[in-house]
């Protein structure tokens, strides 16, 4: 099967390099190029274009930032639709709101192509190791094609059904995770502020009910407070906070805390934190 790659940020590259690490046929497309030499040092060729990447792939894939950068390489003469026909499938797995991945779906159905939305949990680690959570949505027949390579990047794969669902579940992922980090940051906050030892306050954490992975990651960075390298930069949490807002003010749920926690989020985009890793939003919570 020939692959096209399209979007080789922190979460591209990696899923990419692990297809053509698993011996997949792989070309790449992004709209810095130089984020496609490392990929073409281990065998994958260069498209022109998101097209011409759609054109010489069997299935395309893309991984990008935002609905606007979806839109960007999937719209105009030279997108990816423009580069579907019969039998070809695109799989976004980019974490867009629904509403993007159903234009997708209508616009590769009007090429009588088919179309998966997969966006993916987990982070910078798991898309190098392959362990990524993929959810998936859409036509169940691409599900069913594309299963093998998607197998090369995560491990666990779950379809959901049709289109929209993934997306959705994706966002409620993320505001549960979000949720989470701020409280841990809030919590670390506390204990520096009343004198405890926060390796002390994690050893606590980890043995009881709220242990977790993420807070075994992310909490010796958030004490000791000075780097923030991304593996999931903030900017894009901002983006994924929005976006369960809006679906949460489409279905008339209210989101209480998540509300707030999107105020913080966008502070810290203010105070120029966009690119650092979205447990930077700790340096706001001990600042105010
Ligand atoms: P990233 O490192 O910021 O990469 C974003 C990609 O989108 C890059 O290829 C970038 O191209 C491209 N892009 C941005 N705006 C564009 C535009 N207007 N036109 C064309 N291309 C554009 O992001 P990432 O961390 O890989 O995340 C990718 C997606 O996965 C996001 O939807 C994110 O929410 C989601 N996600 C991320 C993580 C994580 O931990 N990082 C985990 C799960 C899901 P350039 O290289 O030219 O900038």
């Amino acid at each position: 099967m020939k692959i096209g790659f399209v979007g080789l940020g922190i979460m591209g590259s990696a899923m990419a390099t692990n297809l053509i690490k698993a011996g997949l046929k792989v070309t790449v497309w992004n709209r810095s190029p130089d984020k496609c030499s490392p990929l073409v040092d281990l065998g994958a060729s260069i498209a022109a274009s998101p097209r011409a990447a759609a054109e010489s792939s069997d299935v395309i894939i893309a991984m990008m930032a935002t609905p606007v950068a979806v839109q960007s390489v999937r719209d105009g003469d030279e997108g990816i639709i423009a580069g579907l026909s019969s039998g070809k499938g695109y799989v976004d797995m980019s974490t867009v709101d629904a509403e993007t991945s159903l234009e997708s779906f209508r616009m590769a159905h009007e090429k009588g192509a088919l179309f998966l939305e997969a966006p993916v949990a987990g982070s910078r680690k798991p898309a190098e190791d392959a362990t990524l959570t993929i959810m998936a949505a859409g036509d169940w027949d691409l599900y069913d094609y594309s299963l093998p390579v998607l197998e090369k990047m995560g491990k666990k794969i779950l379809f959901l059904g049709e289109t929209g669902s993934a997306a959705r579940m994706k966002l409620v992922n993320n505001l549960v995770m979000c949720g989470m980090l701020t409280a841990l940051s809030e919590g670390i906050a506390l204990a520096v502020e009343s004198g405890l030892d926060t390796a002390q306050l994690l050893e606590v954490l980890d043995s009881g009910a709220v242990a977790n992975p993420m807070f075994r990651l992310k909490g010796p960075q958030i004490a000791a407070n000075k780097e923030f390298p991304a593996a999931f930069p903030l900017k894009h949490m901002q983006k994924d906070l929005r976006l369960a807002l809006q679906l949460a003010e489409e279905v008339g749920q209210p989101l209480f805390v998540t509300a707030t926690i999107n105020e913080l989020y966008k502070k810290a985009l203010a105070e120029n934190l966009g690119d650092a890793d979205f447990a930077a939003i700790s340096r706001i919570i001990r600042n105010t």
